[in-house]
């Protein structure tokens, strides 16, 4: 019998977030295996290096195809189809406007109208071109960029996920910064805290007990600048080309894969509450916490965990 009492718990630097593995056995060497694998991803889909899969295929843009590996043609592939649902506020084209912003990285200020508005027209997601007999992925306009920011750390959280499940681990819980995936239910539940927006290290609004599922946040105050008292944060509108502006400080997703958490938080920012509680009837297997700018936390529902408010300037609804 497992003893879940006592907590291992190896940390790491990668994809520049503080990156946790907890498990109920001493194992040094799994944990450095389980970082290797998510370095591995990191090199093929990041775009803030000069070389990696993605970065050859938006080098190439207006060019050439890009033959990739099957891990970064699947991740494109279901990226694409994100971004392609009616009204989506993912986009997976996002790339030129993410560089122009700078949003969380030095010399971050509004961009002029004009940029924007050029900008807008290098992300059709529909000019992302995929090939499934080579796995080749083609960049239709040049300028065109690939970015995967939204989405990779929900793909790395369930490829590691399903590695230690290959490995014979039944208790353990990866979090990669925003995005928690767990396996098993250590005395009873795992817990997970739902940080407070704009406050400081380990405040929390509640927090959320869950078994084997994932739990995605995307918050407003994870990345964010100020510019004439505005604050302009790190998700944008693909329709407009400037952040997206809606009631919500943040948006979690509690779902049995990372991936469709990371897909879902960024539609919700889209649909604001009303809307993303309509569209997730129709997906009881996906759900949503909401907490807005006028400290309202929102249960879409709440059947695959449990949710205790923590913090009296919040409202709990739902
Ligand atoms: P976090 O960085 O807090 O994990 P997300 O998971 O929502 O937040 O990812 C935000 C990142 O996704 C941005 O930094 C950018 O790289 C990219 N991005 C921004 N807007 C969009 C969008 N509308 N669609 C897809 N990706 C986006
Ligand atoms: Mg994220
Ligand atoms: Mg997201």
């Amino acid at each position: 019998m497992l003893d879940t009492t006592r907590v291992y718990s190896y940390s790491a630097v990668l994809m520049g977030s503080p990156i946790l593995l907890k498990l109920f056995v001493s194992d040094e060497a799994l944990a450095s295996r389980v970082f290797r694998l998510i370095k591995h991803y990191e090199d093929l889909f990041t775009v803030n290096r000069a070389q990696s899969q993605v970065m050859d295929i938006n080098h190439a843009a207006g060019q050439h195809p890009v033959r990739v590996s099957s891990p970064v043609y699947a991740l494109i592939k279901c990226a694409k189809a994100a971004s392609m649902l009616p009204n989506s506020a993912f986009n997976l084209a996002i790339g030129p406007l993410v560089k122009r912003w700078r949003i969380g990285f030095r010399g971050d200020s509004v961009p002029p109208g004009e940029d924007i508005a050029h900008l807008l027209t290098l992300t059709d997601p529909l000019q992302v071109v995929l090939n499934d007999a080579d796995e080749s992925v083609y960049l239709a306009l040049p300028g065109m960029e690939i970015d995967l920011g939204a989405i990779a750390k929900g793909y790395i959280a369930d490829r590691v996920r399903d590695y230690l499940r290959k490995e014979g681990v039944e208790q353990g819980l990866i979090n990669l910064g925003g995005n928690v995936q767990t396996l098993g239910t250590p005395a009873g539940n795992w817990s997970i805290g739902l940080k407070k927006p704009f406050s400081q290290a380990g405040a929390m609004v509640g927090t959320l007990e869950i078994a084997h599922k994932s739990v995605v946040t995307s918050g407003v105050y994870e990345r964010y600048f100020e510019q004439n008292g505005q604050i302009y944060h790190h998700i944008l509108d693909p329709h407009t080309g400037y952040p997206l502006d809606n009631e919500l400080d943040s948006v979690t997703i509690v779902s049995a894969d990372s991936i469709d958490g990371d897909i879902w938080t960024t539609l919700m920012y889209g649909m604001g509450v009303e809307k993303a509680c309509a569209a997730l009837r129709a997906r009881p297997d996906i759900e949503a916490i909401f907490v807005t700018k006028s400290k309202e936390v929102i249960l879409s529902s709440s059947h695959h965990y449990r949710f205790t408010l923590l913090d009296n300037d919040y409202q709990l609804i739902g």
